[in-house]
């Protein structure tokens, strides 16, 4: 009797412990493998053209394009996708935990990420610039150090100015760049910078229209890549399959129409895999 009442709670206990087992490997599936499982991939949420959520719940932009063509090649549906915003300070982070598995964020390859994680790519070359008011007197020989620049915490684009760009400058760093474009359009700072793609994706939105213009100062070279959890060899090699393919089938010509011709902004051409321009 005795005996019967430990097995059963045995029993019982075994059951749970299996459950949480297989609850469990379904979480670590829908991160790792096609099937039927999700998978969690980091965009930025504010940044029109590249990585944007609408207001209905939609997703677009060219990042979002680039990372449901690498998810399909990966065995995921588009609904099989779960998109997460990784704004620019949190993409380590967010890496190293496993938040997600790989991130599609207008992410430069840098020395400095590269310690603490793996890049694919690079799928774009992009170029630092300015966004100013349509009427500003800041021109290309324009000193910057007696301007107030906005850019973001944790980007590339604020690292460069402290760095080389402007040191003397005032710069208000937010945590997105729509934040640092509201600055702009109420006279709070005097221009955005950032990369070129991104500014033109929101100077060309029908709000903005006609308010802004990119002063056209190629400041860095940003190489995006695909950022993926530090040692993850297995995926890092099967998205630089997918972003060679989506070149060759001309998916990646047609995803670049698609979202910077309403910008027009004039990309790069697609770069070699591996082929990071200093
Ligand atoms: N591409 C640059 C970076 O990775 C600027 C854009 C961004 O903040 O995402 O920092």
């Amino acid at each position: 009797m005795k005996l019967r009442k430990v097995t059963a709670a045995s029993a019982v206990a075994l059951t749970l412990a299996l459950t949480a087992t297989a609850c469990g490997g379904g979480d670590k599936d829908s991160n790792s493998s096609g099937g039927g499982g999700k998978i969690k991939i980091g965009i930025k949420y504010d940044q029109p053209g590249l990585g944007l959520k609408e207001p209905n719940g939609d997703y677009s932009g060219f990042d979002v394009d680039v990372a449901t063509y690498v998810a399909g090649q990966l065995g995921y549906k588009p609904d099989q996708i779960e998109f997460v915003e990784t704004k620019s300070a949190d993409r380590e982070n967010a890496l190293s935990r496993g938040d997600v598995k790989f991130i599609v964020a207008t992410y430069s390859i840098t020395p400095k990420r590269q310690a603490k994680v793996d890049f694919a790519g690079p799928y774009l070359l992009a170029h630092q610039d300015l966004l100013v008011k349509k009427d500003s007197k800041i021109s290309k020989g324009t000193d910057l150090n007696g301007e107030k620049l906005c850019s973001v915490t944790g980007s590339t684009s604020a690292q460069n100015v402290k760095d080389k760009i402007a040191p003397d400058a005032q710069l208000k760093k937010y945590s997105g760049y729509s934040e640092c474009i509201a600055g702009l359009q109420s006279g709070a700072v005097d221009a955005v910078t950032t990369d070129d793609s991104i500014l033109a994706g929101f100077a060309a939105q029908d709000k903005y229209k006609g308010q802004f213009k990119l002063v056209g100062l190629k400041l860095s070279n940003e190489n995006y890549g695909i950022g993926v959890k530090k040692g993850d060899k297995e995926t890092l090699d099967k998205i630089n399959k997918a972003l060679e393919k989506m070149v060759s089938d001309g998916s990646w010509q047609k995803a670049v129409d698609k979202n910077f011709g309403p910008a027009d902004y004039k990309n790069e051409p697609a770069p070699k895999i591996g082929n990071i321009v200093q």
